[in-house]
């Protein structure tokens, strides 16, 4: 290839393959071939973008890029490509000091189109003669309907929900305590400072940095493909000439050893107990991969591993309830913390001292090396580039073992490292009313100027930025983005079939290319359970492996547990028929299972069955533990109510929806959390009996008659590994199944439940099954169209929220939800609206094509191997084997008038008026006669 010079080749014999160098002669530009044959191929081009303020520039520049280019002229390519190709990622990223865009897909053609649309959009994107994708992504002013002036934007709306986390906040002090030069800077923006942002200098931040001479670019991909590769990127490249990189700066500062203080918000009603959260951070300096390999196991072993010494001496000293660590490897000199969350604020210094006397010890005393052993073995890490380069090193730290190569560490980047900082991270009352009232003023303060005209002006640019918005490409510009046509893709989907085994326990397997794995899953039966029982067995899963056995303790058994399985997971699912045409007599027997699962190499079953057994028969069961752990899990709760409420609202909208989804709130949702707070309130008069279920169910669900078996293994082993892992049956010494519990039923509500947070997670739903409605492929079409075409406009582009679905399942439900959403009666209207939309809904048959391409590419995505053998157990469990295949034929033969057919299971669902939404009070108060039910989550028990 004329313009480009191999510079430097390389095989990497632990994964047989064989990496190349290119540089574009002309400018440069550095570009990384992997040569693989793995079916699925990517593609990603990344520019160094070291910010120098917290205007977000290079955050909103990664959004901005990808609303139109000079050859792809839409709207939104990325928007059009998610539905026109076959791709499984597609995606950009803004790091603390570059910006990466990759893309990944199964398909040849596909890929050479995904991969100039990317470098259309980095090189030729829209934004750099228009205005106008700035004010979409970054920031614009807008005139509310009260007449007051306040920003938009979506980079500004999502990095203003950052900012009520704690650990978010204390990592920004981190960064400039610590940090001198680019990290003191958040890449991502902070949302007072991107107000202040103007497009050029938007403009000459892009210039600067989106230069071939300063990006890199790494090909995954056969050598058949290499001519086109560089003959596509030449085309972007030619040209530019050369222009010395972006220059990413990282000194010390002089600050060590202090304390620092940052507030974090919390709701009035909330109790601020035991709420404080201490960050003690660690810059590392020099960190190269081995060490930064090295530092990963510390991590594991100091924190993250149940019974991790420092982690244990934090809880019982009372100091925190919850341990955490998080190594920040995105920086240059990384930065290493030990996060103590609920936090006692008296125990601030004897936090500090407690640190240092546990990082003491285990330099003296060195770390648990069976764990370290247990870690070596599981360390089976997806991520390609990394694995490249662990083999040498995982070597290194095993020869380290005895000469104290992981404790030297500890002393070098812990104890003798001065470049630490302490954070307190202060729960505040009233700090969102006071950050609201700041930004109010702020706006005031900032438009006080402003004349007639300038208002005008504003008023003039969302008008347009809203016509723009609404405005349909036009069919030229739609003919610009490239798109697989439905004659390219397979007729046949996967077989998702499983043999049924003749075996003394009920036995189903499926026969795959494992590298020698074996995956296994226990199902025990616990149909005949009421809702409180199941509680408890679920209470069971989520502790079994905290308790001593009279064989060990659990520590011991943890490391014989790593040591031995790759995974072990012990939890509660349920499962309803789902057949085509399921009714709602279907779904309402639901069945849950207690669920055993794993993975295992086939040499390590006997002794791994030798450890479940003594799980399942000999635990010493202790109330302190239970204390302990159930404090445990409402401090988890309560960081995911707050921090993602995506996942509480959607099980919470599903409790209104069918029984099964009754059962998961029940056990997983907001409900189980106020259950999990009362016990604890009451811990003293009721623990005990609580103990005592737990120890009965314990004695009860581990039976034969109750267990199926599903494995997955190598043709060569089956037959080996179906006796090894049926001789648990041995010690199942379980009761015999009773008699089958009805469950409650499903309540229809319109809730809100009340969340200091600052966002909303607005949702709809409603069950087509019990309708009496079939599920179909032009069903399935109708709703991935109102997503990615309506739901995405008008809720993300046009309304700010940072997502929105219409999911649905084969049970019956289908919901709409919005996440991160700075509306919530608005998005309640949009949803009821898409009944207009339904109404005008136009397609031509191309587009149409274009939309079940996209829905294609998630069909057939690649898939782990333990992700397909669970679909296969799944589809066993709700009975839906076959449907995938009937849906995909039916997927080819969607038409507009099939298409219409649908609209009124959509219309007819909305009517029903499911509403659940997770907001702040302020948003809940503005219509609160929405609602028949408020819930303030966080209220004073
Ligand atoms: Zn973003």
């Amino acid at each position: 290839m004329q313009f480009f010079t191999e510079i430097y080749r390389e095989k990497l014999p632990d994964y047989n393959i064989t990496g190349i160098v290119f540089e574009h002669n002309e400018t440069k530009a550095k570009v990384v071939k992997i040569l693989s044959d793995d079916q699925n191929k990517s593609f990603s081009i990344s520019f160094k973008t070291p910010p120098t303020n917290n205007k977000g520039i290079p955050h909103i520049i990664e959004h901005s890029t990808l609303c139109g280019s000079d050859h792809y002229t839409t709207k939104e390519p990325f928007a059009d490509l998610l539905r026109g190709s076959l791709q499984n990622f597609l995606n950009a990223f803004t790091f603390p000091d570059h910006t990466m865009y990759p893309i990944a897909t199964t398909n040849e053609v596909d890929y050479q189109n995904l991969m100039k649309v990317y470098l259309d959009a980095v090189f030729l994107p829209r934004v750099r003669n228009d205005i106008y994708p700035f004010y979409q992504e970054g920031r614009r002013w807008e005139k509310s309907e009260d007449g007051e002036l306040k920003f938009n934007g979506i980079v500004y709306n999502e990095m203003k929900e950052e900012e009520t986390n704690p650990v978010t906040l204390a990592s920004r002090v981190i960064s400039q305590k610590l940090y001198n030069g680019t990290y003191i800077y958040e890449a991502g923006g902070i949302p007072k400072d991107i107000e202040t942002l103007t497009y050029d200098e938007f403009l000459k931040f892009y210039e600067e940095h989106y230069h071939p001479s300063n990006s890199l670019t790494v090909l995954y991909s056969p050598l058949s493909l290499i001519d086109n590769e560089l003959t596509i990127l030449n085309e972007y490249f030619n040209g530019k000439g050369f222009k010395t990189p972006s220059h990413v700066t990282d000194k010390d500062t002089n600050i060590s050893g202090t304390f620092e203080t940052v507030q974090y918000p919390i709701d009035s009603e909330e109790s601020d107990e035991m709420k404080d959260v201490f960050v003690y951070a660690w810059k590392i300096n020099n960190c190269d991969p081995e060490l930064q390999f090295a530092l990963d196991i510390i991590q594991q072993l100091m924190v993250t591993v149940e019974g991790a010494p420092l982690n244990e001496k934090l809880k019982e000293l009372g100091i925190a309830k919850n341990v955490t660590s998080r190594f920040e490897s995105d920086f240059k000199s990384p930065y290493f913390a030990v996060v103590a969350k609920n936090a006692d604020p008296s125990k601030l210094d004897q936090f500090k001292q407690v640190v240092n006397e546990e990082l003491q010890k285990i330099v003296k005393d060195g770390l648990v090396y069976a764990m370290l052993c247990a870690y070596a073995h599981t360390h089976d890490d997806p991520d390609l580039f990394r694995s490249l380069r662990v083999n040498w090193i995982i070597t290194k730290v095993r020869e380290g073992l005895n000469n104290h190569y992981l404790e030297d560490i500890v002393q070098k980047c812990f104890i003798e490292n001065n470049k630490h900082i302490i954070v307190r991270c202060v729960p505040t009352k009233g700090l969102t009313e006071k950050w609201e009232k700041e930004s109010q003023e702020r706006h005031a303060e900032m438009s006080k100027d402003f004349d007639e005209k300038t208002i005008k002006e504003i008023e003039n640019t969302c008008a347009e930025l809203k016509r723009k918005q609404q405005a349909e490409d036009t069919p030229e510009q739609i003919a610009t983005i490239p798109h697989l046509r439905l004659s390219d893709i397979d007729k046949k989907g996967r077989d998702f079939s499983l043999e049924e085994v003749k075996n003394s326990i009920k036995t189903y397997r499926k026969v795959d290319v494992t590298n020698g794995i074996v995956y296994f899953k226990y199902f025990f039966d616990l149909s005949d359970l009421t809702l409180e029982q199941l509680r408890v067995a679920d209470f069971l899963a989520s502790t079994i492996k905290s308790f001593n056995t009279k064989q060990h303790n659990y520590l011991t058994l943890g490391a014989l547990i790593d040591i031995n399985f790759g995974k072990l997971t012990f939890n509660i699912e349920t499962h309803v028929d789902s057949h085509l045409g399921t009714t709602t007599e279907d779904i309402n027997h639901v069945k849950p299972y207690f669920l055993i699962s794993g993975k295992v190499l086939n040499s390590y079953i006997t002794d791994g069955i030798k450890i479940l057994a003594e799980i399942l028969n000999d635990i010493q069961f202790d109330i302190k533990i239970l204390q302990k752990k159930l404090s445990e899990f409402i401090v988890r709760s309560e960081g995911i109510i707050k921090n993602s409420s995506f996942s509480p609202m959607s099980t919470r909208i599903k409790s209104y929806l069918s029984k099964q989804g009754v059962i998961e709130e029940y056990l997983n949702g907001i409900t189980s959390y106020l259950e999990d707070v009362k016990l604890r309130t009451n811990f003293e008069k009721e623990g005990l009996s609580f103990l005592h279920s737990l120890e009965e169910i314990y004695h009860t669900i581990f039976s034969t008659n109750r267990c199926t078996l599903f494995y997955c293994s190598e043709e060569n082993i089956k037959e080996d590994v179906l006796k090894q892992l049926t001789s648990l049956q041995e010690f199942l010494h379980g009761k015999e199944m009773g008699k089958v519990q009805e469950y409650p039923n499903p309540i229809v509500k319109n809730e809100a439940l009340q969340v200091p947070i600052k966002v909303n997670y607005v949702s709809k739903g409603f069950n087509y099954a019990s309708m009496g409605i079939t599920f179909n492929g032009a069903f399935k079409a109708l709703m991935e169209i109102i997503e990615k075409e309506y739901l995405w406009n008008k809720v993300r582009v046009e309304g700010g929220a940072y997502g929105c679905w219409l999911s649905y399942s084969y049970n019956g439900n289908a919901i709409f939800a919005s996440y991160r959403d700075p509306h919530l009666y608005e998005t309640l209207t949009t949803y009821d609206k898409v009944v207009d939309y339904l109404e005008n809904m136009k397609f031509t048959q191309e587009e149409i094509e274009n939309y079940l391409i996209g829905i294609f590419a998630d069909i057939d995505a690649p898939m782990t191997v333990s992700g397909f053998f669970n679909s296969c157990c799944n589809s066993y469990l709700n009975n839906t084997l076959g449907i995938s295949q009937v849906i995909r034929e039916q997927l080819f033969q969607v038409t507009l008038e099939r298409l219409k057919e649908q609209s009124s299971i959509i219309i007819n669902g909305l009517k029903k008026n499911t509403v659940c939404t997770i907001s702040p009070q302020e948003a809940i108060k503005k219509q609160s006669g929405v609602f028949s039910e408020k819930v303030n989550v966080f209220e004073k028990v």
